[in-house]
C-alpha cells in the first residue's frame, strides 16, 4: 500500500470493541501481570516459534534466574543458555542476552521505544521491535504474526498468501491504521488474542467476535479460505550418527559431550559427538567418525536405538550408538566436556540431545566392561529398529 492509499484507507474501528472485549477475555500471562518492557523483552524473545503454554515454566525460572535486564546482561552467555535449555532455537537465547548487553551499554540499562531502534538490537527483527514499541511503550506500531496477520487478512478480506512479504507489508500498514492514539500496546495484544482465542485458523468463533461487522471475510462467507497461506517447501531429510563414548576410567558412567557451533543448528548447546550419514554408508563407520572429529577413539560401538526429531526446516534421524572410549587425543576443551548424567542440567542441552542421553541412559548395555573385566548383557538386545524416540519441534504461536 502507498502512502497515498494509506492515507485513504479509512479505519475498520475495531480498537472500542477490541479493547472492551480484551479487558474482559484476556488470559493472566505472568508477563502481563506487573508488566515491565524487560518482561516484554524476554517474552517475545520466547514465544518466537513457541507456544504461550510452552513458555510458560521457561518465563517463570527465567525471570527468577535474571530478574533484571542488567542480570541478564552480566551473566555469562553459558547461564543463559542452560536456563535457555529445552525450549529450543537456541539463537534466540543467545540473541537475547547481547540485546541485554547492547541495552546496558548503549541504552543506559533501558530499552529503546521506538521501533526503528529496537530493531538495531541482536536478534530483534520486525515483528518483535513492533511487538516490543507497541506493548511495552504504547508507540504507534502494529506486530505482524501469525494471529494478528489473520485477523487482519479476514478483516480487510486480503486472498492473496499471507506469508509473501508485500501481503505482511500490506497486513501491517492496515493494522497500523486501526491502532488507537491510547492504548496502543493493549490494542496489539488485543488483536493477538482475538486471533488465539476467536479468529483461530480454522473454525473461528465468529458469533462470539466482538469486530464480527466489520469483517470482510464473515461477510463473504470466506473465513475457511481466508488467510491463504501457500504450502511451506518440504523439510530437508537428514540423518546422523550419535556416539555416546563412556569413559571407563571413572567409576559412575560419565560421557563425552561436544558443544555445537553457533552459527549451526542448536548453535551452543551440547550435544553427543554426531556426523552426517550420506546414503550408503555405514553407520557404525559414520558413528566412528563422529567420535574421531572430536579427537577420540571408539572401541567396538554398539547400537541402541534411533531418535527422530524435527526441526522447522529438517526432518532428522539420529542412529545412537555406544561403546568405552579407547584413546582420547583431546583434552577436555571449551568445545568437549566430560559429563556425568547429573551434571546435565548445569550445562545447556537441547530436547533432541536429551532424548539420545536419555536413550542412552534407559537401554541396558551389552558391551564389554574393562573395569570389571567382564561381559555385561541385556535380557534382550535391542537394535535400532527396537527403539525409537520420535518427536517434534513443532513451530507455534498461540
Ligand atoms: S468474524 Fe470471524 S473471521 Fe472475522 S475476525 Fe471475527 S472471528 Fe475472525
Amino acid at each position: 500500500m502507498t502512502q497515498r492509499e494509506r492515507k485513504a484507507a479509512r479505519p475498520f474501528g475495531l480498537a472500542r470493541e477490541l479493547l472492551a472485549w480484551y479487558d474482559v477475555h484476556r488470559r493472566r500471562l505472568p508477563w502481563r501481570e506487573a508488566p515491565s518492557p524487560y518482561k516484554t523483552l524476554v517474552s517475545e524473545f520466547m514465544l518466537q516459534q513457541t507456544t504461550v503454554a510452552t513458555v510458560l515454566p521457561y518465563f517463570e525460572r527465567f525471570l527468577c534466574r535474571f530478574p533484571t535486564l542488567a542480570a541478564l546482561a552480566r551473566a555469562p552467555e553459558s547461564a543463559v543458555l542452560a536456563a535457555w535449555s529445552g525450549l529450543g532455537y537456541y539463537t534466540r537465547a543467545r540473541n537475547l542476552h547481547r540485546a541485554a548487553i547492547v541495552s546496558l551499554r548503549d541504552h543506559d540499562g533501558d530499552l529503546p521505544h521506538e521501533e526503528s531502534a529496537l530493531r538495531r538490537l541482536p536478534g530483534v527483527g520486525p515483528y518483535t521491535a513492533a511487538a516490543i514499541a507497541a506493548i511495552a511503550f504504547d508507540e504507534h506500531a502494529f506486530a505482524v504474526d501469525g494471529n494478528s496477520a489473520r485477523v487482519i487478512a479476514r478483516i480487510a478480506a486480503i486472498r492473496n498468501d499471507i506469508r509473501s512479504p508485500a501481503v505482511r507489508q500490506r497486513i501491517k500498514t492496515r493494522g497500523e491504521v486501526e491502532v488507537p492514539t491510547a492504548r496502543a500496546g493493549d490494542f496489539m495484544q488485543a488483536v493477538m488474542e482475538l486471533g488465539a482465542l476467536v479468529c483461530t485458523p480454522k473454525n473461528p468463533s465468529c458469533t462470539q467476535c466482538p469486530i464480527r461487522p466489520s469483517c470482510g471475510a464473515y461477510r463473504a462467507g470466506l473465513t475457511a479460505s481466508i488467510p491463504r497461506v501457500a504450502p511451506k517447501p518440504a523439510r530437508r531429510v537428514v540423518h546422523v550418527a550419535c556416539v555416546a563414548l563412556q569413559d571407563p576410567a571413572t567409576s559412575k558412567p560419565r560421557f563425552a559431550v561436544v558443544r555445537r557451533d553457533d552459527n549451526e543448528l542448536l548453535g551452543g548447546t551440547w550435544s553427543l559427538p554426531e556426523a552426517v550419514i550420506t546414503p550408503g554408508q555405514s553407520r557404525e563407520a559414520i558413528a566412528h567418525r563422529a567420535a574421531a572429529l572430536v579427537g577420540l577413539t571408539a572401541d567396538k560401538l554398539e547400537p541402541i536405538g534411533v531418535v527422530r526429531q524435527i526441526f522447522t526446516h529438517r526432518d532428522v534421524t539420529a542412529f545412537v550408538f555406544r561403546g568405552n572410549l579407547k584413546a582420547n587425543r583431546r583434552a577436555s576443551s571449551n568445545k568437549l566436556r566430560w559429563v556425568f548424567p547429573d551434571q546435565l542440567s548445569q550445562i545447556a542441552i537441547s530436547s533432541f540431545a536429551k532424548k539420545t542421553l536419555r536413550l542412552v541412559a534407559e537401554t541396558p548395555s551389552t558391551t564389554h566392561d574393562r573395569r570389571t573385566n567382564k561381559l555385561r548383557t541385556n535380557k534382550q538386545r535391542l537394535t535400532p529398529r527396537a527403539r525409537i524416540v520420535d518427536s517434534t519441534t513443532a513451530p507455534r504461536s498461540t
